[in-house]
């Protein structure tokens, strides 16, 4: 049997490597030259003001819910279907999450959606909306940000899927992190994601006085006032240690080089996924695209009517997975997990549920080639046909 297809891994090669021991044989092996480096191409890249590295992506969101000052009784919206992260950075200052339910085709919440969610905020105070590009395609930006605005509440985009995506509406092409309609965009760099730095996460944000803070949340809520003494340290907040090292930035910056490589690789898997997935229409199609959305994918999701094709999905992913084909479900919509379903009670949100039955992602990632993609096809023309 050939190799095992994962449904994402990440691409390191030798020049990684060697960036990664330049860094170890240097003085720095965490706050060094690295770091800043790596966020002033990380801003340029996405077209952001100014970028923040953190400790991972569950970091970025907690650091942009503390830049926000979002206090204990407040509330975020977060989509359902999402990672975990997105809606426990509520939890983590102490403000309570509204789950929107998403579009069943895309995964994505909508204009719909959140209003629909808003409508569930009572008198409480919304600060912030938490759109996910889930898979890589983009939310409705514009839209989501005019309803927040009502509200008085901003967006901050969780944006791990979508680095190298883009949205056009008119005439205005915006990239993911040019923050155009959201006051931060939160990145990862886990292995799984576009770029890889092990464990990673970025904020993008134009605001300089919201990158300031984010600064100083990531390293105790320290600052080194100008002109001090050379010891001199205050804390006028309290923060937390979610700095990412030196070691890591030299990892980032060597794979943020080959970001538009990687993007293109993806960009050339999917349209043969879509080609090739074509055949199995109605009992399976790929996750719908938005008009608006150019996606770099993260994940190629197929939504599948199992009851149609006459087997669970259990026996769907041990059959591909005997052919060598690895699959994930992305995602078990949130607010079912116990700890929500305790904190909020049972809800019924359907565009999520039926994302959920009917979702699997097929492996995708810069390493695959066209035969990989074939040989996944193949796979699921026998297993569906069966
Ligand atoms: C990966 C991911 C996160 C969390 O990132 P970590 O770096 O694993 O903490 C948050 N939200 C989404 C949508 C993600 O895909």
């Amino acid at each position: 049997m050939a190799a095992m297809l994962p449904y994402g891994r990440q691409s390191i090669d030798e020049d990684d490597i060697a960036a990664v021991a330049e860094a170890l044989r240097s003085d720095f092996l965490t706050t060094g030259p690295r770091v800043e480096a790596f966020e002033a191409a990380f801003a340029e890249k996405v077209g952001a003001g100014h970028a923040v590295a953190c400790s991972n992506g569950t970091a970025a969101l907690h650091l942009a819910m503390l830049a926000l000052d979002i206090q204990p009784g407040e509330v975020v919206i977060a989509p359902s279907i999402t990672f975990l992260a997105t809606a426990n950075c509520a939890r983590f200052v102490g403000a309570e999450v509204v789950f929107a339910d998403v579009d069943p085709l895309t995964g994505l919440m909508t204009p719909d959606t959140l209003s629909e969610a808003m409508s569930r905020v009572g008198d409480r105070r919304l600060r912030a909306v938490l759109p996910v590009h889930l898979r890589g395609d983009t939310a409705e930006l514009p839209a989501l940000k005019a309803l927040a605005q009502v509200a008085g509440a901003v967006l901050v985009e969780d944006a791990p899927h979508a680095l190298g995506s883009t949205l056009r509406f008119g005439n205005a092409v915006q990239q993911v992190g040019d923050c155009a309609y959201s006051a931060m965009a939160t990145f990862s760099f886990h292995p799984v994601k576009t770029i890889a730095t092990g464990e990673g996460g970025m904020v993008a944000t134009n605001d300089p006085a919201l990158a300031e803070r984010l600064k100083r949340l990531r390293s105790h809520g320290m600052i080194r006032p100008e002109g001090a003494d050379p010891w001199w340290y205050e804390m006028p907040e309290v923060g937390f240690n979610y700095r990412l090292p030196d070691i890591l930035c030299a990892l980032g910056l060597s794979q943020l080089a080959k970001l538009d490589q990687f993007a293109a690789r993806r960009r050339m898997l999917a349209a043969r996924y879509h080609d090739g997935l074509a055949a199995f229409a109605p009992l399976l199609r790929p996750a719908a695209r938005p008009d608006w959305s150019d996606p770099v994918l993260h994940l190629m999701v197929a939504l599948i009517d199992f009851e149609a094709v006459g087997k669970t999905r259990r026996q769907l992913v041990d059959a591909l997975k005997a052919r060598g084909v690895g699959t994930q479900v992305h995602y078990i919509p949130v607010h079912t997990q116990p700890y929500y379903r305790q904190r909020y009670g049972a809800m019924d949100l359907p565009g999520a549920n039926a994302w959920y039955e009917s979702c699997l992602s097929l492996p995708l990632y810069p390493g695959m080639d066209e035969a990989d993609v074939d040989r996944v096809i193949a796979a699921l023309g026998e297993v569906l046909s069966a």
